[in-house]
């Protein structure tokens, strides 16, 4: 059986919306290695193909259930961000509005009472914890620096923080 025309088209949105938080997190990482925070950009490297496997597991349920899968146009990322700490700021309320989006998409399943993509959106409901408190945890790292040269000093952290988390 297959899932409704309206929640196909929001799952559809959704996997749009990964790729351009993907697209986002590419640009920040850009901003980032000129900015020498080479640590900090693969952070945000390793963000963004996050965001791309969020969007193939999204495109891969479609395909299970019969569906098709419909890509829209990627908007510029903004890329006027100044400082490594205006960078952490935009990621972590740009993941706060993911969290929104799939908690959307769980109310709208729920209320259609398709049983099968409200049990698949729960595991999207538990990695939007674990992104947010990365996205958190990193801005609390940065505003530890109050002077630009005090970033490169974090990058150490960082580092280790990357190894943490790809083990
Ligand atoms: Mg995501």
């Amino acid at each position: 059986m297959g899932i409704s025309a309206k929640l196909t088209k929001a799952i559809n949105e959704q996997i749009t919306e990964e790729y351009q938080s993907a697209y986002t997190y590419e640009s920040m990482a850009y901003k980032l290695e000129s900015m020498n925070l080479v640590v900090f950009a693969k952070w945000f490297r390793i963000q963004a193909a996050e965001e791309r496997e969020h969007a193939e597991r999204f495109s891969k349920y479609l395909l299970d259930r019969g569906e098709e899968v419909v890509l829209k146009a990627l908007a510029a990322p903004k890329g006027t961000w100044k400082s490594c700490l205006a960078i952490c700021e935009a990621a972590l309320r740009s993941e706060i509005v993911i969290t929104e989006k799939i908690d959307d998409l769980v109310n709208l399943a729920s209320k259609e009472k398709d049983n099968t993509t409200y049990s698949f959106l729960l595991w999207f409901v538990n990695e939007q914890v674990e992104e947010e408190a990365n996205a958190k945890f990193l801005l609390d790292l940065i505003k530890l620096a109050t002077k630009p040269a005090q970033a490169l000093m974090l990058e150490g952290r960082v580092r280790r923080l990357i190894e943490e988390r790809t083990g």
